[in-house]
Formats: structure tokens, C-alpha cells, sequence
């Protein structure tokens, strides 16, 4: 694989050429299969850098060509030894050319979705500034997800007040199948990497909580996960972005959604929280995003589920079939507390888990490790937060994590 960036102003744009050894299918860092639809990207910032560090190019351009890469990648400006050996030694890739000392930051800034987990950040963090990535349409590749509300988003995020540097791409044009999307989970922080120079960014504060950092939630593999490739500190990503400078830091990594909603639904952001992509004046209410959501905003309300969604509807059918689920700890949660679960499309898999408020009080609390790997700089303000205002797991509780997914 070689890589070039090429700069307009505020604009940078990504090409890429495979070697005869890659090919057009890879895989995600989580399993997922992806097909390659086009081989350039551009990532366009509020305003020209004065310069960006080559491990910081390098570093974002890795994150969209890392599942496509077979053997070795050459970067077209020299990297540190250091980023190069995080790659060779996180993906057995031969990265270069070596040359050039590593960067290093002082401030903490929050990727910022605007959905309940990444708020649920911004409560903990006050002061840090937000990058927001939006999706823009590719100049080569038709859009057929428009209605995919990403303006939406990024008004939103304007309408917090923080500090913030919103910054447009087409990078998650680059993938073909399965829909577009970020090749890597990572490639959320290209734009906040080419920025990192700017903005002194020692550190990148995601969204990411329990169910993603330590149960191998979403479309991964739903068991205990303390060697996440992708989000443990000791992990490949984390070693590249520590190598970068831009140490990754998840200060909601301890808790469940339902602390992350109770959180965000609480803090200075409330108003413009919003965790479906479709809807222009509020979530459309019909998705499947809205009704996992709508279940546990019912579930720390301890309120009926209010929704219009009916067994015939597709995205009620996972619910008719038994577990494993993705985010399957938050179905128990919902199902346990819930009034009238029963009469709802979560009936059927209220049967399966036989879930209750005691069998899911561990979700409530803050798992230790997780504050534990936070790297230094950042560590303490998030442990008095944890403290004081959410309370750590008992070794019992704590078990519930180390034991999920084995039956
Ligand atoms: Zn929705």
C-alpha cells in the first residue's frame, strides 16, 4: 500500500494504490468484512494548519487503508521509528520510510458524536474541546444514504456553545460493502489527528463505554474483551496513537449505556443530544437505533416503553430470536426494569434472559480497570468523577464483566 497526501489550503486530500499483495476485501480490526469502493479521500479542516506532523498524516491515513493492507505501507513523508514499530508490531505490517522524532500534546479533546455517550464524556470533561466529524458526499461515489442527517449533527454540536472544530469528510465513501461507513472505528479521528498540531492534542477522549471496551459489544464477538485490539491502551490502535502523540482515552470505558444516557441526559448538552441519524427535528422514532435507545431511556425513567414500532417491523424481528444479542447487557437491563415489558416487541427476549433488577445492578456502577488504563495525564479528574458521582463495581460486580460471554 502506498499513501499520498496532497494539501489546498484547508483542504487534504488522500490518495491511495494497493500492491499486488492487497486486495479490495480486508477486515475491520472488528471482524467485519469490507470491500473497497474507491481509493481517495479528503478530509477538509475549519481553516489551514501551519503544519501537520508526519505521524499524524500517517496515522489518519492509516486508519482508512489498515483492512485493505497485506505486507507493508509506504507513507510519502518519514515517520518515527516509534509510530512505524506500532505498526509492524500491532498488524505484523512493514511501515516507513523511518526517519523524524515522534510529537507529543498537552490537551485533552472529546471525538464528539452528540450522541448520549459521547455527552456523557463532555459532562466528565467540562473544559475539553469538542472535534466533530461530519460526513460529506464523495466527488466519485453516488450517495445513496441521504438520508443520513449528518448536517443535522454538526448543527447540534454547534448549538453546545463548547469549543469546537468540526471538521467534513467523504473518508467513509471509501467503503463499498457492507454500507459507507469508517473503514476503522478510528478513522473518526482523522480529521482530530490533523489537528492535533494546532490544537496541542495530547490525548482523544471517545464515546466508546463498557458494553464496547470490555464485553465486545456491538458487531464483535459478546465476551469479555480485556485485549481489545481496538480500545485497550496495550492494544494495536492504542500503541499507534500513543506512538502518534494522541493518546486514546475513554473515560466512559467503566460504565453502561444506561449510566452514559442518565449522564448526558442530565448535563449542560441535553438539548442537543441526539443518537439517530435520521430524524431532522428529533430521532425519527422508527430505526432500530431508536428503539435499543428507547429502552433504556424507558428503563432509568422506570416508565413504559413509548414507541410506535410493531412486531411486523423489521427492526422488531432480532428481538423474536433468542440471545446472543449485540448490547445484549442493556436488553437485560431494560427487560429487568421496564413496566409492561411484556406487552412490548422486547417480550420474547425478556423470556430468553429472565434478566432482574439484581442480576443487572452491576450495570449501575463504574468497572476500576477501565479508570485504571486511562493514561496518567487525564486519570484523576475521571476517577473523582467515577467516585463521587457514579460509584465503583464491588469484586462481585466486577466478576459479571470478567465472566460475560462464558456460559
Ligand atoms: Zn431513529
Amino acid at each position: 500500500m502506498r499513501v499520498t497526501w496532497e494539501s489546498e489550503g484547508n483542504v487534504w486530500r488522500l490518495a491511495f494504490r494497493l500492491d499486488a499483495e492487497d486486495s479490495i476485501t480486508g477486515l475491520c480490526s472488528d471482524g467485519q468484512a469490507l470491500k473497497l469502493a474507491t481509493n481517495s479521500m479528503r478530509v477538509e479542516l475549519p481553516h489551514a494548519p501551519r503544519e501537520v506532523h508526519p505521524d499524524l498524516l500517517a496515522l489518519a491515513a492509516w486508519t482508512v487503508v489498515a483492512p485493505w493492507t497485506r505486507r507493508r505501507i509506504v507513507f510519502d513523508r518519514p515517520v518515527s521509528p516509534e509510530l512505524a514499530d506500532a505498526i509492524e508490531t500491532g498488524w505484523g505490517i512493514q511501515a516507513g520510510p523511518v526517519g523524524g522524532s515522534p510529537r507529543s500534546g498537552s490537551r485533552l479533546a472529546i471525538s464528539y458524536s452528540g450522541g448520549a455517550d459521547s455527552a456523557a464524556v463532555a459532562a466528565i470533561l467540562p473544559d475539553a474541546p469538542f472535534v466533530h466529524f461530519q460526513r460529506v458526499p464523495h466527488p466519485r461515489v453516488p450517495n445513496r444514504w441521504t438520508h443520513y442527517r449528518s448536517d443535522v449533527l454538526a448543527r447540534l454540536a454547534e448549538q453546545t456553545g463548547r469549543e469546537l472544530t468540526v471538521v467534513r469528510s467523504d473518508l467513509e465513501f471509501t467503503l463499498a460493502e457492507p454500507r459507507p461507513g469508517y473503514p476503522e472505528h478510528h478513522a473518526v479521528a482523522a480529521g482530530a489527528l490533523l489537528t492535533a498540531g494546532e490544537l496541542d492534542l495530547g490525548g482523544l477522549a471517545f464515546g466508546y463505554e463498557l458494553g464496547s471496551r470490555w464485553l465486545g459489544g456491538g458487531r464483535y464477538l459478546h465476551r469479555y474483551t480485556p485485549d481489545n485490539l481496538m480500545w485497550s491502551q496495550h492494544g494495536a490502535w492504542g500503541q499507534a496513537f500513543a506512538a502518534a502523540g494522541l493518546h486514546i482515552v475513554l473515560p466512559v470505558g467503566g460504565v453502561s449505556e444506561a449510566v452514559t444516557m442518565r449522564l448526558a441526559l442530565g448535563s449542560p448538552v441535553r438539548e442537543q443530544v441526539r443518537w439517530c441519524l435520521r430524524g431532522t427535528d428529533g430521532p425519527c422514532g422508527t430505526c432500530g437505533k431508536c428503539l435499543y435507545k428507547e429502552l433504556i431511556h424507558a428503563a432509568i425513567e422506570r416508565r413504559p416503553l413509548r414507541t410506535s414500532i410493531t412486531l411486523d417491523r423489521g427492526v422488531a424481528r432480532r428481538w423474536q430470536q433468542p440471545p446472543p444479542y449485540g448490547g445484549q447487557e442493556m436488553i437485560e437491563y431494560g427487560c429487568a426494569r421496564v413496566p409492561g415489558i411484556e406487552e412490548t416487541v422486547f417480550a420474547r427476549a425478556a423470556g430468553f434472559l429472565k434478566a432482574t433488577e439484581a442480576s443487572t445492578a452491576w450495570l449501575e456502577r463504574c468497572y476500576p480497570p477501565a479508570v485504571e488504563e486511562v493514561p496518567e495525564p487525564w486519570r484523576k479528574p475521571i476517577h473523582d468523577f467515577m467516585a463521587t458521582e457514579i460509584g465503583f463495581m464491588s469484586e462481585d460486580e466486577a466478576r459479571r464483566v470478567e465472566t460475560w460471554g462464558m456460559t
